[in-house]
């Protein structure tokens, strides 16, 4: 069965008045194709992996208005359309009975997700792109970056056409980018909070050059300056293990993050800085594995007095403050203060 809808030049004049309604004339995952000034070649762009990330439909929706053409072809992939639907509109990471899509890109593709995430994958080998862009938001406030999973020119000339932040991480989650990266440069691009409207603009901005560059990919050595972040640590949650985000430690939970601890995103945090609270043992609290497996949450974060500290000055980025995506993906990414890997 196939499940995503296949649209081709779709005109300006039908695609709705606003990125809403734009969605609800899709009506579920879609796939647009544009012609471009060069037919013999395409780039993807895939977005609204997350229902409630919606930077990445914003900007295409600007882009169909325009009326414009892009330099070459451009695949359009457009998911979770119906979680993004459900009311409140981008409110649903995902739909509650379904996975996180962004995890199944790898087999068994046997539910619904899972063969969404097959059927992509197809559309983009169907396509053979020169370049995949993923665009995400993050769930808390911040700025831009981008994240693929080794580097080289291509892909900091890809990541440089959004943002001068990239992180490399091989985490084996079942990323889009972790399996597409081995056929096309593919990067995922977090273009910022997915409630600020500067994330939608850098978006709509980053589309326009991607889809406009008569070259996107790097024919030499350029240095961008981009600032590396390599091989981030995720702090997690363990199952059962209570949190909230408040002023003053919870008796009723185990974690007390302060309320405004996305402000730390990007910036270094130094080992003296207070998180919130924490009582027990931190590997009864937390889970964190470094790049060799190892248990790294004592790299990461100490209890002292009751209060959580970082255990070494750090650079913390993808904090959220909303206590359901912290539970089940995880608190914050971290890497040593200098951009350097943590290995315990
Ligand atoms: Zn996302």
């Amino acid at each position: 069965m196939r499940r995503v809808r296949f649209i081709r030049n779709p005109l300006s004049t039908h695609i709705g008045h606003n990125v809403e309604e734009f969605l609800q004339e899709l009506g579920g995952p879609a796939c647009i194709f544009l012609d471009g000034d060069d037919t013999s070649r395409t780039r993807a762009f895939v977005t609204l992996l997350h229902g409630n990330e919606p930077s990445g439909a914003i900007a295409l929706f600007q882009w169909l208005k325009s009326g414009r053409r892009p330099a070459v072809n451009a695949v359009c992939i457009v998911a979770s359309v119906t979680a993004a639907l459900t009311s409140p509109v981008f409110s649903h990471r995902m739909l509650p009975e379904d996975r996180d899509l962004n995890r199944c890109f790898r087999p068994p593709f046997d539910d619904a997700q899972g063969a969404l995430a097959e059927e992509i994958l197809e559309i983009l080998r169907l396509h053979h792109p020169e370049a995949v862009v993923d665009m995400h938001n993050t769930s808390g406030s911040g700025p831009a970056f981008g994240v693929c999973t080794h580097m080289d020119r291509q892909h900091d000339a890809l990541v440089s056409l959004f943002t001068q932040r990239l992180i490399i991480s091989n985490l084996g989650l079942g990323a889009l980018m972790e399996i597409s990266e081995h056929s096309y440069p593919t990067v995922t691009v977090e273009v910022g909070g997915r409630l600020d409207d500067e994330a939608h603009v850098l978006a709509t901005e980053g589309l326009e050059r991607y889809f406009l560059a008569p070259t996107v990919l790097a024919q030499r050595e350029t240095d961008w300056g981009l600032e590396l972040l390599r091989d981030p640590i995720r702090l997690e949650l363990n199952e059962g293990v209570g949190l909230t985000y408040a002023e003053r430690p919870s008796g009723a939970h185990a974690v007390t993050l302060r309320p405004d601890i996305e402000h730390l995103n990007f910036g270094v945090v130094p080992r003296d800085t207070a998180l919130g609270w924490a009582t027990g043992d931190i590997r009864r609290l937390f889970s964190a594995l470094d790049a060799g497996g190892r248990c790294a949450v004592s790299k990461l974060v100490r209890i002292e007095n009751e209060e959580l500290y970082p255990a070494m000055d750090l650079k913390l980025f993808m904090i959220t403050n909303n206590a359901a995506i912290a539970s089940t993906d995880c608190l914050f990414y971290a890497v040593a203060a200098d951009g350097s890997t943590i290995l315990s």
